[in-house]
């Protein structure tokens, strides 16, 4: 899988932005698919393996929360994907630091920033849900506390990524224009047999960041947000962006207000690009799942796919895009 494709500068400045529409491709599920009856799960880009074994828990019964959980973590162990845990890409010092929430059917939410040594944070989150009164632990403290719940420390770079890191080290070269196709975070979203939603998302988040810069993947509302009663929703891209426009919630409240999930996340990656005329230099995209089964994704970009597990089937589906 090439990700390696980078978006050149545009210089757009203080110009009114067009509306283009999005291009709908077909796959199996396509964008315009409506509703699923059955179980459904929804993740970020295309992990096939992720979203595949979510879809078989919530088959066998699992409820939405444990489906989201194990099918990020799977993710998280896949050393070939270097933007989420065990073999994530490193920040300027050399250290990989890990965001990662979970939101429960019933409104509980747990999450970790900074978290390091760890390889699976998702499951660290749901501990934090579950087990403490708070919602969000970083750094030492998050680490402090997986490790008292049994969790092992380990390295999470390989030699691959110290091989990357010490490549990048010549140059020390940090460009905030961002791979439009390189940012493998996975959120996802699932419905379970009884009809519960849940989310989960999980990053090393952007490659050599600042020492103790955090995402959108860990932030309520930004990176996810479910609302058992409406739906779901999670981020991928350019966190900075995704949080000052709370684009999960975002995504959500429109759903609430009766957008479809393809609509809903057209208007919060509309409202990000309304609010910043760089938007030609970084990518955001949205995924949702409403309480009827029906799914969808948009990006600013070209180049952003999400997975859709219902009915059997466990497809990647090419998302509507506002600028090739
Ligand atoms: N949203 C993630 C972050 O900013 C990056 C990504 O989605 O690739 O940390």
């Amino acid at each position: 899988m090439k990700r390696r494709h980078f978006i050149k500068k545009a210089g757009i400045t203080g110009m009114a932005i067009p509306m283009i529409p999005g291009t709908l491709s077909a796959a199996t599920f396509s964008e315009e698919q409506k509703s699923f009856a059955g179980p459904v799960c929804i993740a970020t880009w295309n992990f096939h393996e992720a979203s595949k074994k979510a879809g078989e828990l919530l088959k066998t019964g699992s409820s939405a929360l444990d489906a989201v959980q194990e099918g990020v973590m799977v993710e998280e162990s896949n050393v070939a994907n270097t933007t989420v845990g065990i073999g994530g890409t490193p920040d300027r010092e050399g250290n990989v630091t890990l965001d990662a929430c979970i939101m429960a059917p019933d409104g509980n939410a747990g999450s970790v920033a900074y978290l390091q040594n760890i390889e699976h944070p998702v499951a660290v989150a749901r501990k934090v849900m579950e087990d403490t009164p708070h919602v969000m632990l970083v750094g030492e403290g998050a680490l402090n506390f997986a490790l008292q719940n049994g969790f092992e420390k380990q390295d999470l770079l390989n030699d691959k990524t110290r091989a990357a890191y010490k490549e990048w080290l010549e140059e020390k070269k940090y460009q905030p224009i961002i791979n439009i196709e390189n940012h493998d975070t996975i959120g996802m979203v699932c419905m379970d047999k009884n009809g519960d939603i849940a989310g989960a998302c999980t990053t090393s988040g952007l490659a050599y960041k600042m020492q103790g810069r955090v995402g959108d993947s860990p932030i309520i509302g930004a990176g996810l947000f479910i609302d058992n009663k409406i739906g779901g929703a999670a981020a991928t891209g350019m966190g900075e962006e995704i949080i000052k426009n709370v684009c999960s919630f975002l995504a959500v409240e429109l759903m609430r207000q009766g957008k479809s999930p393809k609509e809903a996340c057209k208007q919060a990656v509309e409202r990000v690009i309304e609010r910043n005329p760089g938007y030609m230099d970084f990518q955001v995209a949205v995924i949702a799942l409403n309480k009827n089964g029906e799914t969808g994704g948009y990006a600013i970009h070209d180049g952003f796919s999400y997975m859709v597990n219902a009915e059997g089937k466990n497809e990647n589906v090419k998302s509507g895009f506002y600028k090739g």
